[in-house]
């Protein structure tokens, strides 16, 4: 029997590189080798955009057509959207009754969260939502309704999987064994740096670059990479390992790497040169994504039925999961 693994991602946006290669390339490999459920994690995203909901309403389509350009397969993947199973809801309710209030605001990835949410409205952290404070509980919900064994996630995240594993284990302490603690299974790729040499990439940053993205917009955001700043003159030597264009020209797993290397140590190589390359390089890694892309905007009735029918079989899985939780619970009502 194959592990199942749940994973999800918000619709905020595009999917940009950092996405790319810090988690979506890991789940192509992971689809073809678990039962693979992937959320468009809908309702989270609320949590951040409550006061903006067609923002995300927009970006699920978005999301949707980048994760199936990528290659995510439905017929290995389960692709489906959270707000389509309110089973998550319910059992968001009945969880929340088996945490504290002082317990997650002492999660650590919660806590990180508010203080840069303090720090961006400067005030006490009165913007803080219960629904946001609350999210480690809905996600616990999400893990246990698909019965989540692996969890990927980078290091950050590891509380809320620790948070899930403690909601789990005081279910089953309180009402009998029902529900698998899950286990994490860390991201093997770190944080991938901006354009700008910020070690995030990231929307709000301006310095990603997205799959969707046009051989134009590429072109001018490499253009402007920050490049090592020692180097003026086309012919100086200088260090690439300071230069977010030999950053992405290894990321992308140019085959001529080392020439690069050694050509901008050596002061043969012009920055131009080197930005024109990668340019060229990047447009060819996108160009797949980009063709698929296209045809999935084209049929857009097929991504329709592929996010309905793995709705669809989600929710089976959560009707499931809510029933045995409510018939421990002594709550399911099927026969007084
Ligand atoms: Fe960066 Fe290339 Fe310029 Fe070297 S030559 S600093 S690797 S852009």
């Amino acid at each position: 029997m194959k592990k199942t693994i749940l994973t999800g991602i918000r619709p905020t946006g595009n999917l940009h590189l950092g996405h790319y290669f810090g988690a979506c390339q890991n789940w192509l490999k992971l689809q073809n080798e678990y039962e693979f459920f992937l959320e468009i994690a809908d309702v989270q995203a609320l949590t951040d955009n409550f006061d903006h909901p067609e923002k995300v309403r927009m970006n699920v389509k978005e999301l949707a057509i980048d994760l199936l350009s990528i290659g995510i397969d439905p017929k290995k993947t389960t692709l489906f959207i959270q707000s389509k199973i309110p089973e998550i809801a319910e059992l968001t309710v009945f969880y929340s009754n088996l945490v504290t209030i002082a317990r997650l605001y002492r999660n650590p990835t919660v806590k990180t969260e508010i203080s840069q949410k303090k720090a961006l409205f400067g005030n006490d952290g009165e913007s803080v939502t219960y629904g946001f404070v609350g999210y480690p509980v809905s996600q616990a919900a999400d893990i246990t309704a698909f019965t989540g064994e692996l969890i990927p996630v980078g290091e950050d995240q590891l509380p809320l999987i620790e948070q899930c594993r403690e909601i789990v284990r005081k279910f089953n302490h309180i009402y009998g064994d029902t529900l698998k603690e899950p286990e994490a299974l860390l991201s093997p790729t770190p944080r991938i740096k901006g354009l700008d040499g910020n070690e995030k990439m990231g929307k709000s940053l301006g310095n990603a670059i997205y799959l969707a993205d046009t051989e134009e917009t590429i072109s001018k955001k490499i253009m402007n990479a920050k490049t090592d700043t020692t180097k003026i003159k086309k012919d100086d030597p200088a260090n690439p390992e300071v230069c977010m264009v030999y950053y992405y020209h290894k990321l992308i797993k140019n085959d001529h790497l080392e020439t690069v290397c050694e050509e901008c140590k050596k002061g043969s190589r012009g920055c131009v040169t080197c930005k024109k390359e990668l340019i060229e390089k990047m447009n060819e890694f996108l160009k797949p994504i980009r063709e698929k892309r296209t045809y999935y905007l084209e049929h857009t009735e097929e991504v329709q039925k592929i996010l309905e029918d793995g709705s669809k079989v989600a929710k089976k899985k959560a009707e499931n999961t809510l029933s045995n939780v409510k018939t421990k619970m002594n709550i399911n009502y099927e026969e007084l």
